[in-house]
């Protein structure tokens, strides 16, 4: 039975800025993601606050904010069979020093904090984060 999903994916800063966006965008499409939406934006840091509010009592979250809003990101709608657990195989773990070869994160990825990409971990997060940057 076919399952198709949508999940939001992010090309973070230090990924645009070294213009690594078509090698990233090539891993989606080559494994069966379509990108069905596709913007470049440059979120304020109350924005960033707002999309990471899961993360406000983390430690990181100030440095976190700080650094999505740091530069021009790319936001995309990737649609798939499965697409939300695809994209996160596809980045790889978090940290860049634990992820997978050839995952995104272990190819291009700088620290755990400059990793490269962000990618919703279930269908609900990829709803409302969806919703967030696609729906007025
Ligand atoms: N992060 C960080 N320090 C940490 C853990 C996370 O800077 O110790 C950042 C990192 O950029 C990560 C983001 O916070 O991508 C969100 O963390 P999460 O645990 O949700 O990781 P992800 O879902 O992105 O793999
Ligand atoms: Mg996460």
């Amino acid at each position: 039975m076919s399952n198709i999903e949508q999940t939001l994916s992010i090309i973070k800063p230090d990924a645009v800025e070294r213009n690594l966006s078509e090698n990233i965008k090539n891993i989606f499409t080559k494994n069966d993601l379509k990108i069905k939406e596709n913007k470049k934006i440059h979120i304020t840091k109350d924005e960033a606050a707002e999309f990471y509010k899961v993360h406000q009592s983390k430690p990181f979250y100030n440095d976190l904010c700080a650094y999505l809003s740091s530069g021009p990101i790319i936001v995309m709608i990737l649609e798939g069979e499965n697409a939300v657990l695809v994209n996160r195989k596809l980045m790889g773990a978090t940290n860049p020093l634990d992820a997978e070869e050839n995952t995104i994160r272990k190819l291009y990825g700088i620290s755990i904090d400059k990793n490269s990409v962000h990618g919703s971990d279930s269908i609900d997060n990829a709803k409302k984060e969806i919703e967030f940057f696609f729906k007025n």
